[in-house]
């Protein structure tokens, strides 16, 4: 694997991540998916992680494909530790040790902090924080020895300035951030950096519990009067994922259109 760690190296703006194997998780559709097609065109090696959507997963793989690199789709429930293992390993025997890891699986759910039971909170914390928590450890020991990696977290505004009748959502986000910066602290001395993204309001079936009347508001309490889209998160994490970021570690990226300032 070539991997440019020197910011003093030439960098290809064509194919910044030639080279390189990321894993994205989450990535059959929504952001996740925007995100494993712009670290394709950008030369990566993507392995696209799903849990239900087999034939998205399979399809997503397939774009990534079309760009020249290599793709493979893998099922694997990122909640469960046996299954993030897995994870890495098919990655690796397929594509190689992963030297970007993108956290993007997350779950929402909306309603009442009252009516927010025990299970609704672990749901929550399993897949928004426990998941990335231990998908990072599992890439670790590869990155270690390279000497090199990123680890870019899907985080939200929530977790930044918390969002009403998301309060389990947000909590869950907000330990993200708070994951991030530690881990950046601990894995920067090792050429490893970690940063988080934290859209506002994208476009995906995650906000498909809002009316066409919500999501109307929403476009026009943005500043830049519209929602996001995959291609907007995934822009900023392929900044993050490249070698030219090799400065930025434990810093929150909020791509939301001025929602959150
Ligand atoms: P989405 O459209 O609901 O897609 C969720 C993706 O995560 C799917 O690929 C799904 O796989 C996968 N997934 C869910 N649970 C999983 C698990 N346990 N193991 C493996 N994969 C799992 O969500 P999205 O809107 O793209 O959101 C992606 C990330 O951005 C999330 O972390 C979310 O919190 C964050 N975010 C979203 C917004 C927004 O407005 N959309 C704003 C801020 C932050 P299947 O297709 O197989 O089910």
């Amino acid at each position: 694997m070539r991997v440019m760690n020197d910011p003093s190296e030439p960098f290809s703006t064509t194919c910044p991540l030639f080279g390189q194997v990321a894993l994205v998780t989450g990535a059959s559709r929504g952001i996740g998916a925007g995100i494993a097609r712009t670290l394709a065109k950008a030369g990566a090696a993507v392995a696209v992680n799903y849990l239900n959507n087999r034939e998205q997963a399979i399809h997503v793989a397939r774009e990534c494909q079309s760009y020249g690199a290599k793709s493979l789709a893998v099922q694997a429930d990122v909640t469960d530790l046996g299954a993030i293992t897995r994870l890495v390993q098919e990655t690796q025997l397929h594509l190689g040790p992963p030297s970007i890891l993108v956290n993007n699986a997350g779950r929402a759910r909306f309603g009442l902090f009252i009516d927010t039971d025990e299970s609704m909170l672990a749901e929550l914390l399993n897949a928004n924080l426990k998941a990335p928590f231990f998908c990072a450890q599992a890439v670790l020991p590869g990155m270690l020895k390279a000497g090199y990696g990123r680890i870019i977290n899907i985080s939200s505004v929530w977790g930044i300035a918390g969002g009403s009748c998301e309060v389990a959502y947000s909590a869950s986000k907000g330990g993200l951030i708070a994951f991030t910066k530690a881990l950046a602290k601990e894995v920067g001395p090792s050429g490893i950096t970690v940063n988080a993204v934290a859209p506002g309001a994208i476009e995906t079936d995650m906000l498909t519990h809002l009316s066409s009347e919500d999501l109307k508001l929403l476009s026009q309490e943005t500043p830049v009067g519209r929602l996001g889209t995959p291609a907007d998160v995934a822009a900023v994490v392929l900044f993050l994922a490249s070698p030219a970021a090799s400065f930025m570690t434990g810093q929150i990226l909020s791509p939301n259109g001025g929602l959150v300032i």
